[in-house]
């Protein structure tokens, strides 16, 4: 399989390279050249399969001849041995027709494990191959940053640097990421909002002397293998509900537009998803993209669900890519027209999003009276970006066609949250209990490009 940039002058990758490349060098984003497809048959016979089996079908087109079968199939059942459920992503209803996809059984609790444990896995793999070192720079709004901690600590030929918006992330966000003790880990926290960390994080790879004299490499949702990973649980949940003889129905909370677009791959490789719907919480550049035809940021609000607080979504711009039917330099004019604050969307490619996308948007009382609704019918405790979605799902059921809305995070990453709605503390699970005593390391840092690299050049081990 060969990748090509979103803005058309970037040399073209195989998916090793891409993967470890993260960002175009054009500051683009990388897509598969062909979207691979499933038949029907294909897609029935997933049913009942183990979730690494299923990973093992959907991905290896992607993955190309980049990692033999037996390396992949080894990558997968590492990266999920450590989940503490055996289903992985299991499916529990809500609802009669209305299903949550728990995608939190991972080491840190959040849905960004499934990409990022099996992107640990591959990146050893290479690293052993080709005996570099890599330094890993990441920016989170909470929940990317401890997940790529988690995959990559204590690994000799990898320096992880994860920046965070400083004192806009949960406490057990920021623990997770303060904690571990290994050198080859640094969490530093940005005076800024997650999207200045963002922008960082671009000017650091778009700086190529830096890039390349300390092995930059991005994990976050702009590596097109995050978004890979993650297209593997819409077909296991989508078959357990009887797919491909019937349509499903999606609803994803969503802040960077990366877990939305690897269900639209998994539309456009064959699964029958009929609505595909956008969840945004008060920070709603996505709806109100899709609603008015403007894509235009404004200031990110902090809100109970900050791991989608973002005005700057990155992935939107492969999805853009597409609308636009691949015109490298028409995204390029896009991007730079972003940069002064928005863009008109061409009414060509804001018909075809509106035929893929459906949104809606849940402000900060919708979202507390949503985890407090779903308490009093259920008994469940959701966590608020889950309620975020659920929210938004109801207004889009139909009659006969599933809905699944996806369960992004535990709800005791977001105890105060939580607490604040149903007046009770989720507990963090058994290998998290002691969290809070352990002790923290954190660097503060100026929401600057230089005062970052030179820490990055300071510290690293690797
Ligand atoms: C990252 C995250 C989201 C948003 O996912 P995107 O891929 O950025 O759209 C939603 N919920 C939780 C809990 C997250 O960590």
């Amino acid at each position: 399989m060969r990748y090509v940039s979103t803005r058309g002058r970037a040399p073209v990758l195989n998916f090793e390279q891409a993967m470890m490349t993260g960002l175009a060098r054009d500051g683009g984003l990388y897509l598969p050249e062909t979207i691979p497809t499933l038949t029907p048959d294909q897609i029935a016979a997933l049913a009942g399969l183990p979730y690494e089996e299923v990973a093992l079908r959907v991905l290896t087109p992607f993955v190309g001849d980049s990692f033999t079968q037996d390396e992949l199939k080894g990558a997968i059942a590492r990266a999920y041995a450590g989940f503490d459920h055996v289903s992985r992503a299991p499916l529990i209803e809500l609802a009669p027709g209305h299903h949550l996809l728990e995608l939190f059984h991972g080491p840190t609790l959040a849905f960004k494990d499934f990409a990022m444990q099996l992107i640990g896995q591959l990146f050893q793999l290479a690293l052993a191959r080709s005996g570099d070192r890599v330094t890993i720079l990441g920016a989170t709004s909470g929940d990317t940053g401890s997940a790529a901690i988690e995959a990559f600590r204590g690994l000799t030929n990898v320096d992880v640097f994860i920046m965070y918006p400083h004192g806009r992330v949960s406490d057990v966000q920021r623990r997770q990421m303060s904690t571990p003790a290994d050198a080859n880990v640094h969490a530093l926290a940005v005076d800024g909002t997650f999207d200045d960390c963002q922008a960082r994080l671009k000017d650091l790879f778009n700086d190529h002397d830096f890039r390349d004299g300390v092995g930059l490499a991005g994990v976050n949702s702009i590596n097109w293998a995050r978004v890979m990973a993650q297209i593997v649980y819409y077909f296991t949940a989508a078959v357990s509900l009887g797919a491909p003889g019937r349509v499903i129905d999606f609803t994803v909370p969503t802040g960077n537009f990366g877990d939305i677009l690897a269900g639209y791959f998994a539309k456009a490789m064959g699964l029958p998803i009929g609505q595909l719907v956008i969840a945004t919480n008060q920070n709603d550049i996505l709806h109100r993209a899709l609603t008015t035809g403007e894509y235009r940021t404004g200031t990110a609000r902090p809100s109970i669900s900050p791991s989608m607080d973002i005005q700057v979504s990155s992935n939107f711009e492969r999805a853009l890519w597409l609308a636009y039917g691949r015109d490298g330099a028409a995204i390029s004019a896009l991007m730079d027209e972003l940069k002064s604050g928005g863009f008109p969307i061409s009414q060509g490619a804001l018909e075809q999003l509106r035929e893929i996308y459906v949104s809606g948007r849940a402000s900060e009382e919708e979202t507390t009276a949503m985890i407090a609704t779903i308490r009093a019918e259920t008994g469940q405790v959701i966590c608020p970006h889950t309620a975020v979605a659920v929210k938004v799902a109801r207004e889009h059921l139909r009659p006969g066609v599933p809905m699944i809305s996806l369960s992004t995070a535990h709800p005791a990453k977001f105890p105060d949250a939580v607490e604040g709605a149903v007046g009770i503390r989720p507990p963090l699970p058994p290998h998290m209990a002691d969290l809070f005593e352990r002790d923290e390391r954190i660097t503060r840092v100026a929401n600057d490009a230089e005062s970052i690299k030179s820490l990055i050049l300071a510290r690293r081990t690797a």
